[in-house]
């Protein structure tokens, strides 16, 4: 630059005219080389600018991740192939555009906050109509006209959400399975026993009544050898659901105890409405109507039902009450079965 303001300004002084003009010559020579090795310079300098410019837009289309510069005013000074795609847009229509006719109001917010970085996710509907999300990013920076903006970078995250997704509905699946019997699809013997344990200990707080029924298909074993294990298998389907359809409330569950056995559970019930309950399902299990031509009782499939209930206290247990309501399964056995017995 200095041999430039030198040589611009450069007039010959008075002194200069008694210099030989061979030495002026030299001197000026010299100057004009000085100058074009300037030029020569700035002109190097300027290509490097323009290469490094479209080596960097390079790189940006490259991207395989939709980016866009955003003026702070607003507009957009830069978007690379991929956020053309993704916007379904060519660049003509969107760099000089304002980012608010193109992007959504959550992005908007987010390209024109005032931190350095943010995150946040992102889901949109892509130019065939599918339903797409990414991590949205954005960062300050300086625009190449000096002003500030903002670069917004999407990661598409859309496979990852439906791999989380599809990871949350096999793992549902998987609890279903493991709180379900197979053969019925009601609650196995393990849903219950968790079941009665929470509801035991929130009985006991309360000091409100639980009540219990153990419930036994009679003449099971000569059922099956009567119509076959598969019969033996739809019966017992048969009755689980008929057993479902006496449940008094939603708090009410029944659950497969054993092969021939199920249990009803039943908050806040006293032993009266828990006899209710249990003659309700006995009788759904007559009226199924399900021949059974081996029982001693009936010539259709008969249960016979233990009931037991109790307010628990600091030395009463949820076993002791199970017990209970086997002895008075065992009565109701004893007592000619298709009945209920309640534990004294
Ligand atoms: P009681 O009236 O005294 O209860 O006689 P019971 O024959 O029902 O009782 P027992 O305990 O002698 O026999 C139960 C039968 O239940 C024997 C077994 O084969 C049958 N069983 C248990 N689980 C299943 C099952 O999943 N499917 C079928 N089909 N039968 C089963
Ligand atoms: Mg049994
Ligand atoms: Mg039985």
């Amino acid at each position: 630059m200095n041999v430039l303001r030198l040589a611009m300004t450069y007039t010959p002084s008075s002194k200069d005219k008694h210099v030989e003009p061979a030495r002026q010559c030299d001197e000026l020579r010299d100057q004009v080389r000085a100058l074009e090795e300037y030029i020569e310079r700035v002109n190097t300098e300027i290509l490097q600018a323009q290469m490094s410019n479209m080596e960097l837009e390079q790189i940006f289309s490259a991207c395989l991740d939709p980016m866009l510069v955003i003026r702070d005013d607003g507009v957009v000074v830069r978007a690379n192939r991929k956020m053309l795609e993704l916007l379904n847009k060519p660049l003509e229509q969107v760099v000089g555009a304002n980012c608010c006719d193109l992007l959504t109001k959550k992005e908007c917010h987010l390209a024109s906050t005032t931190q350095k970085t943010s995150q946040t996710d992102i889901d949109l509907v892509d130019s065939d109509g599918n339903s797409v999300s990414f991590i949205m990013t954005t960062s300050k920076l300086i625009t190449l006209d000096g002003s500030e903006g903002t670069l917004a970078q999407y990661k598409d995250i859309t496979e990852r959400k439906n791999a989380a997704r599809a990871l949350a509905q096999a793992h549902a699946a998987m609890e279903h399975l493991a709180r379900t019997d197979g053969l019925t699809q009601i609650p196995n013997r393990r849903t219950f026993d968790k079941s009665l344990q929470l509801q035991w200990h929130s009985h006991l707080e309360q000091q409100n009544c639980l009540a219990i029924i153990l419930c036994d298909i009679d003449f099971f074993k000569k059922y099956n050898d009567t119509y076959g294990h598969q019969a033996g298998d739809t019966c017992l389907v048969k009755v689980a659901a008929a057993l479902q359809r006496a449940l008094p409330n939603d708090e009410a569950m029944v659950a497969r105890y054993g092969g021939e056995e199920f249990i009803f559970l039943l908050p806040d019930t006293n032993r009266d409405a828990a006899l209710t309950c249990a003659e309700k399902a006995r009788a759904n299990v007559e009226q199924l109507g399900i021949e059974h031509s081996a029982s001693d009782v009936s010539s259709v499939v008969t249960l016979s039902l233990g009931v037991a209930s109790a307010i628990p206290t600091s030395t009463t247990t949820a076993a002791a009450l199970l017990k209970a309501a086997d002895d008075a399964l065992y009565r109701a056995k004893e007592n000619g079965r298709n009945r209920v017995i309640a534990a004294e």
